[in-house]
């Protein structure tokens, strides 16, 4: 049976004075959801969720990492560094690296394996553009995407992935995939996994990001291959977060 994950993506957002606000927001009325939670900070900010979340049921993570080991690689932030905060997650491939940061499908196989070898688990995104899909290519495109990543990946360590499945349309719209069309992408990707390998795509957690909101938040949650949440705008606000938890749990 696999846990709901519900992980928030800040972006480039927030402040100490913001997050703090955020964070004990969301652990005030927290309980002992009956989920998995994280938040995704920018890198600067990690130390601050080290410090507010180390006895909370919330883990935290980085938005990216490089896929290099260490070494001149100017403005880079490495998977042993995001250890040395006590990530557990670290998101690879958000379609906004992949559109404005150039980043590949290689690139991103590559940078999950990196964390995976670090102890991190890589939240590995995948999603088609608006065109990409009314081309009748989603499932081609986040086929692609999904197996530059398995490529990279030894079959012992496929359990400790992550994919979101985030339509780039959708993300920071407003526009959300219905539930069917959500779980038609999920299970597709789920298929793909067990062609890979049977076991470990009954476990692996397959998240949905793209405008996920308290108000749809239960539907889409409520779907069979969709584990979790990949959270942007209403990780930034404690109540909606909250709601999310809620949602899953
Ligand atoms: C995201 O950035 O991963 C995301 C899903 O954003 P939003 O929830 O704002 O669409």
């Amino acid at each position: 049976m696999r846990r709901k994950f519900i992980a928030g993506n800040w972006k480039m957002n927030g402040s100490l004075a913001a997050n703090a606000a955020l964070l004990s927001g969301i652990q005030a009325n927290l309980g002992s959801p009956n989920c998995d939670v994280a938040v995704c900070a920018p890198a600067p900010y990690l130390d601050q969720c080290r410090g507010a979340l180390a006895d909370s049921a919330i883990a935290w993570g980085a938005q990216d990492l490089s896929a290099h080991e260490s070494g001149a690689y100017t403005g880079e932030i490495s998977a042993a560094m995001l250890t040395d905060f006590d990530c557990s997650y670290v998101i690879a491939g958000h379609s906004e690296r992949r559109a404005y940061h150039g980043e590949s499908d290689e690139l991103v196989g590559r940078k999950a394996a990196r964390a995976l070898s670090a102890g991190l688990r890589p939240i590995v995104c995948v999603g088609e553009t608006l065109e990409e899909r009314e081309s009748g290519r989603t499932e081609q495109v986040v086929q692609r995407q999904l197996e530059a990543v398995l490529k990279e990946v030894a079959d012992a360590d496929l359990v400790r992935l992550v994919v979101a499945y985030e339509p780039v349309w959708a993300i920071g719209t407003g526009k959300t995939a219905t539930p069917q069309m959500a779980q038609e992408v999920h299970a597709f990707l789920r298929g793909r996994l067990a062609a890979r390998h049977a076991a470990a795509a009954t476990q692996i957690q397959i998240l949905y990001g793209g405008s996920m909101k308290p108000d749809n938040a239960a539907d889409l949650l409520a779907m069979e291959d969709i584990d979790g949440g990949l959270i942007g705008g209403a990780a930034l606000k404690a109540a909606d977060f909250l709601a999310i938890i809620h949602a899953a749990a």
